[in-house]
């Protein structure tokens, strides 16, 4: 079960990761944990990744490719994996194809989870916090009682820089920039599996069970 997770922020990849990896038993490789760990026991690409980071550079494919390489050889994907934040560009996905059929791999299934833009900027910007004691809400998830002001101590409540509207709806423009050739490549290698996220968390992975049942039946 050798698996690719897709989705813009916020459209609950995360949560549907860990379900994934749960139910069937494989590891969950993200970007960020495979540059950390690589870089934590100092192998050499660790260490070239590392002296980009550093400088604020970003790090060339070979060498990310190459961290991506030993971490799916490891005896933990026999089984299979689920990679979540690479690839990122169509490049990518192309070095990714060549370096399975090297270790006599290949992708079964690219789950993208689906959720439209708007629904994105209300999930992305409804964060609110107290001033006077940090608690978070979320105007749609976790609303306060009254509006504006922290149920815990009557602090009063704000919204992140980083929330605000046009914030999110710049990086969302990014990233649907940067995803769409993705998802477009992988249409045609036949891997893509769309699955509707706008729906309850237990209803999406069900979508997604359907799916990677097909698979092992
Ligand atoms: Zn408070």
């Amino acid at each position: 079960m050798n698996l690719v997770l897709m989705g813009l922020p916020g459209a609950g990849k995360g949560t549907q990761a860990e379900k994934i990896v749960a139910k069937y038993n494989i590891p969950h490789i993200s970007t960020g944990d495979m540059f950390r760990a690589a870089m934590k026991d100092e192998t050499d690409l660790g260490l070239k990744a590392k002296s980009f980071m550093d400088k604020g550079e970003l790090v060339p494919d070979e060498i990310t490719i190459g961290i991506v390489k030993e971490r799916l050889s490891k005896d933990d994907c026999i089984q299979g994996f689920l990679l979540d934040g690479f690839p990122r560009t169509v490049p990518q996905a192309d070095a990714l194809e060549t370096l399975l059929s090297q270790l006599d791999k290949r992708i079964n299934y690219v789950i993208h989870i689906d959720v439209d833009k708007e629904e994105l900027m209300g999930r992305l910007t409804g964060r609110r916090i107290c001033k006077d004691c940090g608690a978070t809400y979320h105007l749609v998830f976790n609303p306060p009682s009254k509006e504006g002001v922290c149920d815990r101590c009557g602090g009063e409540l704000y919204q992140r820089a980083d929330d605000n509207a046009e914030t999110v709806q710049n990086r969302l423009d990014v990233n649907i920039k940067q995803m769409q050739p993705l998802l477009d490549f992988y249409q045609d290698k036949g891997y893509l599996r769309t699955i509707n996220g706008q729906q309850d968390i237990d209803v999406v992975f069900q979508d997604i069970e359907k799916v990677l049942g097909g698979q092992s039946e």
